[in-house]
């Protein structure tokens, strides 16, 4: 959750925030060189291919876009889809101790001031004296790219002193204007599960430790939203609240625990070892209910360390205010010691998006094959978009489309995500495919068909029913039969 700050603490947070803002520019500068690779320009690139190839677009692009928002588009859906799957599977089926649930974006105002959101889910904001731009205090860079934006012109920078802006973003809901509440579109969906806290007890008595997981959409009214699907206004979020025994021994096993699970899980998105690290957040950082924070954290190219998930150790604060506000009791009641106590809460809490941006970030690669350059995707199989491509050979004989299509629809049932490529020649089909990440491409040639009209004249049987399948990341190709395709694929997701 964002850093928040006690009732009466706010003053002495803008002054602090005042004071350290040149300090800050100069650390932050120091701290993110540390991971700072050379300029690739790969975000520009990787954007200008997510919108070529229909990975994610601009929101609402033909209105001239609106900052901070984009839509997915038929292979980014399918992408960000198996990155969700793939966090459901391991922090909720696959898991003994834990609960699925999906809680509603709009949450009445007593949630958010429950959780201190309404008072103090703040960032510190300075106005350009020059243009009367807003920016964050906090965010070096985003101060630097403003003063750039006046340098040409040899203007003399000013800022005003730091202010307070709160992210939620608020909506009515009534008839009418008197009538109308107001309610929130969540900034976390953190909320959502501390609220039925009491509900998934009643309903399926787990017993302590148990976590409580979703995945859903969050609204933030970010100020200087950037570095594409980094840091957005509506964005989704993919979260566990682990509940567990009011202990600090108990407290500080778990959490080490939460925190190695979510490092592994991110691994396994296909990160290499030195593009990954945990970081612990200093005193100042953490929220004031925190007793530990760290962070997982990706070297962005160009860029350098940006939170990827938080693994925040809440203590009791969410339920126990939450009791306070709604005066509902929500403690827990243990049956084998038979005490009751509000339990401690360890949260893992990842952003969808951004695991796709830095997932996309990784996987972009470029070398060199066959002579020619290229650029491709090198994701893990179970993640690509498409799995596998199918193509006839030519376009334009019936009998090699008709054998591709059996092959297209076998395929298909029993994975989904096959794609049927015709376009263009076969060099073209390969390229365009290894740009999205697909992994494998079949082809059905002449010899898959027996054809005497092929090169030889002699009709060629014992390559009856065999495709080619070409490796994405090598270009290697091998002659295999239709009937080992789904157990060759399987062998290797
Ligand atoms: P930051 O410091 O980058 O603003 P945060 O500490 O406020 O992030 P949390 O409140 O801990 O973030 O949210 C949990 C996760 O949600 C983050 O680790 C991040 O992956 C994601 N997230 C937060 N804000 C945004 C945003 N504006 N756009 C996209 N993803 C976000």
């Amino acid at each position: 959750m964002k850093k928040t700050l006690k009732k009466g603490k706010v003053e002495e947070y803008i002054q602090i925030v005042a004071r350290s803002l040149q300090l800050v520019g100069k650390k932050y500068k120091q701290y993110m060189n540390e991971g700072k690779s050379k300029n690739s320009n790969v975000m520009e690139k990787l954007i200008s291919l997510c919108k070529r190839r229909g990975f994610i677009f601009q929101g609402s692009e033909i209105y001239g876009g609106l900052a901070g928002i984009y839509d997915y588009g038929p292979l980014g859906v399918e992408f960000r889809n198996n990155i969700k799957n793939y966090f459901w599977k391991a922090f909720i089926t696959d898991r003994e101790d834990t609960y699925g649930m999906s809680a509603a974006i709009l949450m009445p105002e007593k949630v958010w001031q429950a959780s201190g959101h309404t008072e103090l889910f703040t960032d510190p904001l300075v106005e350009c004296k020059i243009c009367n731009e807003r920016v964050r205090a906090d965010q070096p860079e985003a101060i630097r790219d403003h003063e750039s934006t006046h340098a040409k012109d040899g203007a003399k920078m000013a800022w005003s002193e730091p202010r307070v802006f709160n992210l939620l973003v608020e909506t009515k809901l009534g008839a009418s204007e008197k009538t109308a509440t107001s309610v929130y579109l969540r900034g976390e969906i953190t909320q959502g599960v501390h609220v039925n806290f009491k509900n998934v007890l009643d309903s399926m008595h787990p017993k302590i430790p148990f976590g409580i997981g979703q995945i859903g959409k969050a609204f933030r009214n970010e100020i200087t939203p950037r570095d594409f699907l980094f840091r957005q206004r509506e964005f989704e979020q993919m979260e566990i609240q682990y509940y567990i025994k009011p202990e600090e021994a108990e407290g500080e096993r778990l959490f080490e625990y939460w925190k190695q699970f979510a490092l592994e899980w991110y691994y396994g998105l296909g990160f290499k070892k030195e593009s990954l690290r945990l970081r612990q957040h200093a005193l100042d950082e953490r929220a004031h209910y925190a007793k530990d924070a760290w962070d997982i954290e990706y070297n962005m190219p160009d860029v350098g360390w940006k939170e990827a998930w938080g693994i925040h150790h809440r203590g009791d604060w969410d339920l126990r205010r939450h009791s306070e506000f709604s005066k509902v009791d929500l403690s827990y009641f243990d049956e084998t010691t038979k005490e009751r106590f509000i339990p401690w809460d360890i949260e893992c809490s990842g952003g969808v998006d951004r695991a796709v941006l830095f997932t996309l970030l990784e996987a972009y690669t470029e070398d060199e094959l066959g002579g020619e350059p290229r650029a491709y995707l090198k994701l893990k199989p179970g993640m690509a978009p498409i799995l596998a491509a199918v193509s006839p050979l030519l376009k334009n004989k019936p009998e090699l489309q008709t054998k591709a299509r059996e092959v297209f629809v076998m395929l298909k049932k029993e994975f989904g995500s096959i794609a049927y490529d015709d376009n263009g020649n076969i060099g073209k089909r390969y390229r365009r495919q290894d740009e999205i990440g697909t992994p494998w491409c079949i082809v059905i040639d002449f010899d898959t068909i027996g054809d005497p009209s092929n090169a030889s004249g002699q009709e060629k049987t014992e390559l009856l029913d065999t495709v080619t399948i070409r490796d994405r990341d090598t270009g290697a190709q091998e002659r295999i039969a239709i009937s080992e395709l789904i157990s060759y694929i399987k062998g290797r997701l």
